[in-house]
Parts: structure tokens; C-alpha cells; sequence
């Protein structure tokens, strides 16, 4: 008897990382496969953050919710969305106490790595068709090279028409890529750092190789604006007023030999954008309002006016408290200090062939569920706005309450590097806040990997914080 107490605080007082598989139910497996298919399809469809909003947008007007800039009242179990520059949606759930008593908040970002088109991108070379780019955000150039792309987004005329672009997702389209240098040839290139191997300069996305007859000089070049103008009505200068994203056409799958892992592009943080959208359209009479929020640009530093750091949630915030009936003097700091955030973005998870620069007791790993990271930063914690003891406590309760496998993480060794997330920029406003997400391999890459495990984890997570 005695030794059986041992053993039982034994299992309390230590911290076990262990995969969570096993500790699923056939009925838990079963909705981790509906949920891992509904993702992957979602990966598909949304390659732009333009997509991602509209994607959640119909979810939404389909389960109810209305357009809160053309409501005029509301109470307490009310649906309502707000649209930002079709770029960031605002999904709230009114709840049954006063909205000064806080809202609990789930932010994410819809915007991922990729390579945007220069204002005047195409050119004519050598007989190709070519259109010069622009990287946005964080990525390592030479993963991009050598790969099939395509081309999602908007141009809109001088005269304002808005023309939808999308080239390669349907599989009778055409694809793109960026070339690189033969083996042979590239002696000199391999000698280079690979930061320097392919240059900004280099990605170059190759279009055509087919003349127009009738042009007088840069036949090729002009067969392209000749192609385009038929298909979406576009001219050459509309380029300036476009937003064409090159994105990868892999198509997201199930990966491994036990199909445990999801590779696709976007997925940070598309995967915490999915599980937090979905998590909310799932909630009906919360205690307290429920606001789950799509952002953008977080990849470029969260600015401009559908990034976190924009005054737009602020707006959105009052415009609740005033359609409420609830505002009042200093109504959006009282809101704000009573707030709690899970700032729902991706984690570095633990790669064994890059071990060195992550501490193995610290990091995320695939397939051990969602990932509490107390601070993110670099340096002494530089740039973090840290979450309190007190507030991760009560998040560690609510997860284990609900039986919500959780981990704790840092974004790599110490000194190692670093990064950030949009947790620092609503905790200035008052609010606690931590970062809560799912582990990714090869994160920033043109194909992440995920493990359907987390992803699931941060569906239940997301869900029962809004509970
Ligand atoms: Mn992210
Ligand atoms: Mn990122």
C-alpha cells in the first residue's frame, strides 16, 4: 500500500513530455481525422489572407452572424462579424455579462510568407517572359527556387474594378517557377553563404517563352499582356494597382507512412487561424463576449491599418460597447484591462537534424498538443511582453480541466535567435495575454508540417477558453 502512494506522487510532481496520441479515445481519433480533413481542404482553398477572410466570412453568414457595421443593437448571445479592407475579419459572440468585465480574445494572422509581384514587374529576356518580385516577410530565398508556384490575388482598374487572379490552383492551369543554376555551372554560387546563394534579385518568376506574331519588338512580353488582357481585362499598368501573390501549388497532404502529419503551405499561422475561426463559430451564450480575430501583416511587422498594430480593434471593441448600450467614459481601457488573449500563432517545433539550436527540455514538440509560450522575444527576453504567473496559471487550469494536452515552449535556444508574435501589442493595451499555438516543422518554408494531433488540441483549446 505504501509503495503504491510512492508511486502515485512519483507520476504527480514530475513533468512528462510524451506524445498524445495514445491518449485518445476511437471517438477523439475519429474527429481528429474530420477535423485534419476539413484543415487540409481549407489549406487548398485559402493561399491569400484575402481568401482566409472570405473563407470565414461565408462560414459565418451561413451559421447566423451579422454584419456589425450595419447592426444597430445588440445583447447578450448576438452573432456579428466585421470585415476590414477584406484582409481581417472580426468574429464576435456576444456574451452574457457586461463587455467592461472583459473580453476573451483569440488573435491570429492570415497573411504567411511568400513572394509578391513588383509594382512594374514584367519584362522580356532572352526570349522569356519574366516578372520581377518582391519577397515579403521572413523566407529563405533558395527554398523558392525550382518549385511549382502560382499566382493568387486582386488587380483593380483605374476605373475601380476589383478583378480576381488566380492562376494554377484549378489542375488544367498552367504553373510557374523560379529558375536556379545548374550543378554544373554553379561553382561559384555554392562557394556563396547560403543567405547569398539566391539574391533578392534573383527571383525572378518565369511566365512564357511564346511570341506574338504580329508585335513589332518584345514579342514575348507583349503575348503575356496579350493573354492577360483576355483573360481578366488587365493592362500593364494595372500592376501597379494589384495584389498578386505567388504562393506554392503543392497541394496540402497527409504526410508519414501513420498519416500522422499535415504538410502544406501557410500553416503558420493559417493552423491557429483555422482552429480559433472554427472554435468560435462552435460557441453559443458565452459568459463573456467572445472575439476571435484574423489579422494581417503580422509577417512584416504587424503595421498598416489591417495589422494588430492599426487602432481597427480598438474601433471594433467600441463600437460592441456602443451598440451594447455599454459605453461609457474610458470604456476601451476598461475593456482592455479586464481582457484576456491567447495570441494564437505557430511555434518552432523541435527538429532532431537541427538540434543545436533549440533546448530540448524547452521546445515544442510535433504530436504533444498545443504550445503555451510564456514569452517569445530574443536576447534577455527582448521585445516580449511575457505573461504573468498568474495568468498562465489559470490558462494550465482551464486546459487541464477540459483535458487539453498542452506543452511548453521557447522559440530556440537562448541567444539563439528569436522572434515575435502579436501578443506584445494587445498586452500594451492592458490586456493579459499569452501565446498559445501549435507546434510547425520547417516553419516559413514553402511546405510546413504540422501534426493533426495539435491541430486538434488547439481546436479544444481555442473552444474551451471561449467556454
Ligand atoms: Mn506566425
Ligand atoms: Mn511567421
Amino acid at each position: 500500500m505504501e509503495k503504491k502512494k510512492v508511486d502515485k506522487s512519483k507520476k504527480d510532481i514530475l513533468l512528462k513530455k510524451e506524445s498524445g496520441w495514445l491518449t485518445l479515445t476511437p471517438k477523439e481519433m475519429k474527429d481528429v481525422e474530420a477535423l485534419s480533413k476539413e484543415y487540409i481542404g481549407f489549406l487548398n482553398e485559402c493561399k491569400t489572407e484575402r481568401e482566409c477572410v472570405n473563407y470565414w466570412l461565408k462560414v459565418a453568414q451561413k451559421q447566423g452572424y451579422k454584419d456589425l457595421a450595419t447592426t444597430k443593437t445588440l445583447k447578450a448571445g448576438d452573432k456579428v462579424y466585421y470585415i476590414n479592407r477584406d484582409k481581417n475579419i472580426f468574429l464576435a459572440v456576444i456574451g452574457k455579462e457586461d463587455i467592461k468585465n472583459g473580453i476573451n480574445l483569440i488573435g491570429s494572422h492570415v497573411d504567411s510568407p511568400r513572394i509578391d509581384l513588383k509594382p512594374n514587374p514584367l519584362y522580356e529576356d532572352a526570349g522569356f517572359a519574366l516578372l520581377k518580385t518582391h519577397y515579403y516577410g521572413g523566407i529563405k530565398k533558395y527554398q523558392w527556387t525550382t518549385i511549382p508556384l502560382e499566382i493568387r490575388g486582386v488587380v483593380v482598374n483605374s476605373k475601380g474594378e476589383k478583378i480576381e487572379v488566380s492562376i494554377g490552383k484549378d489542375p488544367t492551369d498552367p504553373i510557374f517557377t523560379i529558375t536556379d543554376l545548374l550543378p554544373h555551372l554553379a561553382r561559384k554560387q555554392m562557394e556563396k553563404k547560403l543567405n547569398d546563394g539566391i539574391e533578392g534579385e534573383d527571383l525572378n518568376l518565369l511566365i512564357g517563352n511564346y511570341p506574338d506574331d504580329k508585335s513589332k519588338d518584345e514579342k514575348i512580353k507583349n503575348n503575356m499582356m496579350k493573354i492577360l488582357n483576355e483573360k481578366y481585362g488587365i493592362v500593364e499598368a494595372d500592376f501597379l494597382s494589384s495584389e498578386l501573390e505567388i504562393v506554392p501549388n503543392f497541394e496540402a497532404r497527409e504526410m508519414g507512412l501513420d498519416r500522422s502529419m499535415i504538410a502544406g503551405y501557410g500553416q503558420d499561422d493559417r493552423s491557429c487561424a483555422f482552429t480559433s475561426a472554427k472554435a468560435i463559430i462552435e460557441i453559443e451564450n458565452p459568459t463573456k463576449t467572445s472575439l476571435c480575430i484574423l489579422m494581417d501583416k503580422e509577417e512584416i511587422g504587424s503595421l498598416g491599418n489591417t495589422g494588430m498594430r492599426s487602432n481597427v480593434l480598438d474601433f471594433v471593441i467600441s463600437e460592441l460597447g456602443v451598440k451594447l448600450n455599454q459605453y461609457e467614459p474610458n470604456f476601451l481601457n476598461k475593456v482592455y484591462v479586464n481582457t484576456k488573449m491567447l495570441s494564437a500563432d505557430v511555434d518552432a517545433a523541435y527538429d532532431p537534424t537541427f538540434a543545436s539550436v533549440s533546448d530540448p527540455k524547452n521546445s515544442g514538440y510535433l504530436g504533444n498538443g498545443i504550445v503555451l509560450l510564456k514569452y517569445t522575444g530574443g536576447g534577455g527576453k527582448y521585445s516580449s511582453s511575457e505573461a504573468s504567473a498568474e495568468f498562465t496559471a489559470s490558462i494550465r487550469g482551464i486546459f487541464d480541466k477540459n483535458k487539453v494536452k498542452y506543452q511548453s515552449g521557447e522559440l530556440g535556444k537562448v541567444d539563439e535567435g528569436g522572434g515575435g508574435t502579436i501578443a506584445y501589442i494587445v498586452a500594451n493595451k492592458g490586456a493579459d495575454v499569452i501565446d498559445c499555438g501549435i507546434p510547425i516543422l520547417c516553419m516559413h518554408s514553402p511546405y510546413e508540417v504540422s501534426s493533426k494531433f495539435d491541430v486538434f488540441m488547439a481546436y479544444r483549446a481555442y473552444k474551451v477558453f471561449y467556454k
